[in-house]
């Protein structure tokens, strides 16, 4: 058995006291003890708080090299779990619907791993347990600007578990791999009236139908198919009772591209289809469009040495070229100040439950992905080599 495989039941254990405690972002207070404790009972760790609660844990390498940075995310979401298994949430309206539970055990597993054994790294480790990845500007983002974690910092990566890829599968990718995701709000005024004599009213709910449906057309009609580009309304909220037709609607939702282009093009074709359809019908409208995380573009590098270090580590028979998501991730934000690359490992079996769809209530994890995770973290730590030619290679 080796090192990691040993590990095996201590990662099921920190995951299933972490899923257990779960806390929302920048109230992670609990979390951070928790890992901070841990950390401490392994040697040769610095152990630090760059934020009230995000941990860091530097280890010192036996050899001279570079300095890689690790990232797990451990923060929860407010959503109530639906979970029966024992380890389910203490928690009520709190849960770890996104995996989070599983970066943390698998960097800790890498911290203990990486402990026992300093002599065979080369330079430095700094493992970075991040605070509110779920919440816009997110916890990397003050990490990177308000902090010096990312000083010297040679090269970093992290993974995500994805319930949507069979557990231990390893994918990765060059270039853009997941989404900016930028927001919009928009609150559309009419004329409130009584439900008989629309005539007399300007409608926000018949209004602010005709501009979901149209700004599908932004997507469909001025946009190239090959340019990726996603405008999802997912909320729609107005009126109060059936004989009232109300003043106004408020939509929210979420736009999603890679392309920096078009994502600075997106707020001016999406208020264009707005302002047409609002003044058709005589309605005004107020339209907040606000930029979130930028897209996670992988280091080609890094994405190339993580690949082969996947085809050694899991084989090639665990590993395939990830496509690229719509999703986003605040793992970008250390991506404008270092090389690097995000990876994701599969947590999802068939035929059971680990199936469940990311920030759904019944979401959970087939824990055998845990290991996979260390190995690939363990193996990334020590053999990540910053390039003769320099950063841009
Ligand atoms: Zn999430
Ligand atoms: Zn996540």
């Amino acid at each position: 058995m080796d090192r990691v495989t040993a590990l095996r039941d201590q990662l099921v254990a920190w995951r299933r006291h972490l899923h257990m405690h779960p806390e929302v972002g920048f109230e992670e207070h609990e979390t951070a003890a928790y890992i901070e404790a841990e950390l401490r009972r392994m040697l040769g760790l610095t152990v630090t708080r760059p934020t009230a609660t995000s941990v860091l844990a530097v280890l010192k390498g036996g050899k001279p090299g570079r300095t890689v940075l690790l990232r797990a995310d451990i923060d929860a979401l407010p959503i109530q779990e639906e979970n029966t298994f024992e380890f389910r949430s203490q928690r009520a309206g709190v849960m770890h619907a996104c995996g989070h539970d599983g970066h943390t055990a698998i960097l800790l597993g890498v911290a203990r791993l990486l402990s026992e054994h300093p002599e065979e790294v080369p330079g430095e480790v700094r493992m970075i347990f991040q605070h509110a990845e779920e919440i816009g500007p997110g916890g990397a983002e003050e990490l990177v600007m308000a902090t010096d974690l990312m000083q010297g910092v040679d090269v970093v990566t992290g993974l995500h578990l994805n319930s949507q890829l069979p557990a231990g599968l390893v994918v990765v990718k060059p270039g853009a791999f997941m989404a900016a995701p930028d927001t919009l709000s928009l609150t559309i005024k009419g004329k409130g009236g009584h439900g008989a004599h629309p005539e007399q009213a300007v409608d926000p709910i018949a209004v602010g139908a005709q501009v979901v449906t149209n700004l599908q057309h932004v997507v469909s009609r001025h946009v190239a198919a090959l340019d990726a580009l996603v405008v999802s309304i997912t909320t729609f909220q107005s009126g109060t009772t059936h004989n009232v037709i109300p003043d106004t609607a408020v939509l929210q939702g979420t736009v999603r591209t890679f392309d920096p282009e078009l994502r600075q093009r997106a707020p001016g074709l999406i208020e264009r289809v707005v302002k047409g359809v609002c003044e058709a019908h005589g309605a005004t409208y107020d339209l907040k469009y606000e930029f979130g995380y930028r897209p996670v573009i992988n280091t080609d590098w890094v994405a190339a040495q993580l690949k082969e270090i996947a085809l050694e580590t899991v084989g090639e028979e665990h590993y395939q070229d990830a496509q690229p998501t719509m999703g986003g991730e605040d793992f970008s934000a250390y991506l404008e100040k270092a090389p690097g690359a995000y990876f994701n490992v599969g947590s999802g079996s068939d035929p059971a439950d680990s199936r469940w769809p990311h920030h759904h209530p019944r979401f959970t994890l087939d824990e055998a992905s845990l290991e996979t995770g260390a190995r690939m973290l363990h193996a990334a730590a020590l053999r990540l080599t910053v390039p003769e030619s320099g950063q841009q290679a």
